[in-house]
């Protein structure tokens, strides 16, 4: 796992819209950082200028010290597991094919690819047998976010930035989703930002978690207990 550091990050799109306003946050190698706050306040904006989606208008973002401007964007998104809320699966590839997205693109042999997809198909909770082969459509909303978790550590990135992750999915489904996403972070141990508008979450899931507002001003960044005795 790798640290990631923002500092003074910034983002002002080309229509004038100031998405971030200056962001400076430490997320230690191994550690889930929680980015919460209300719609339009510049989440995903911040995971999208991490991966290099787009670029910061100013500020610098280093992953393990190494700042990500200087690196290129392909090799750089082959690091960094990315899961978003509608999770984005091919409609058209099974659920193994999916999975090993990232490890076609690095060139892997078919067997390993296979073998890996498997692996990381078992390890969130589906039965690689009934469910590697099937497609998209063919499986419920909870066990196709599972499926994009998968897709996100299959190339052993350094780093996972999840967006909603587990928004798409009724409350049951998603309480579900979160006990073994902890349990699947204790085995890996990714570096992890996630961003989410639910304090329950964020509470539940996060080292540590810091509070956006509007523009993008950092608030508050306290670890849960200490927000918790507020
Ligand atoms: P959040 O993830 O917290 O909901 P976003 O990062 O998606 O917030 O958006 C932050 C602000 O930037 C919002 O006001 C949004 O409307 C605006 N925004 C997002 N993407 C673009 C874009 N491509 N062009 C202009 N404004 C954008
Ligand atoms: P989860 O709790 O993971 O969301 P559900 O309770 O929604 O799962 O789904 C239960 C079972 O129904 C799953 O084993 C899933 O494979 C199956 N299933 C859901 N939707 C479909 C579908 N469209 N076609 C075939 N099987 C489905």
């Amino acid at each position: 796992a790798a640290s990631i550091t923002l500092a003074n990050l910034g983002k002002v799109y080309p229509d004038g819209t100031v998405a971030v306003g200056d962001i400076s946050l430490e997320v230690p190698a191994g550690e889930l950082v929680v980015l919460i706050g209300p719609s339009g306040c510049g989440k995903s904006t911040v995971l999208r200028m991490i991966n290099r989606l787009i670029e910061p208008s100013k500020g610098r973002i280093l992953i393990d010290g190494r700042d990500v401007a200087a690196q290129d964007p392909v090799e750089l998104r082959r690091q960094i597991g990315y899961v978003i809320q509608n999770v984005g699966l091919f409609p058209h590839q099974t659920i193994r094919t999916n999975v090993g997205t990232v490890p076609r693109l690095l060139g892997w042999d078919r067997k390993r690819i296979r073998s890996r997809a498997d692996e990381l198909l078992d390890l969130v909770g589906l039965d690689p047998a009934r469910h590697g082969g099937r497609y998209p459509h063919e499986l419920s909303g909870g066990q196709r976010q599972r499926v994009g978790v998968a897709r996100a550590l299959a190339a052993d990135p350094v780093v996972l930035l999840m967006d909603e992750p587990f928004s798409a999915v009724d409350p049951i489904v998603r309480s579900r989703l979160q006990e073994e996403f902890l349990r699947l972070q204790a085995t890996v141990r990714k570096t992890i930002v996630l961003v989410t508008h639910d304090i329950d979450e964020a509470v539940r899931l996060g080292d540590r978690i810091a509070v956006l507002a509007e523009g993008g001003l950092l608030l508050q960044y306290a670890p849960p207990a200490e927000l918790l005795s507020r």
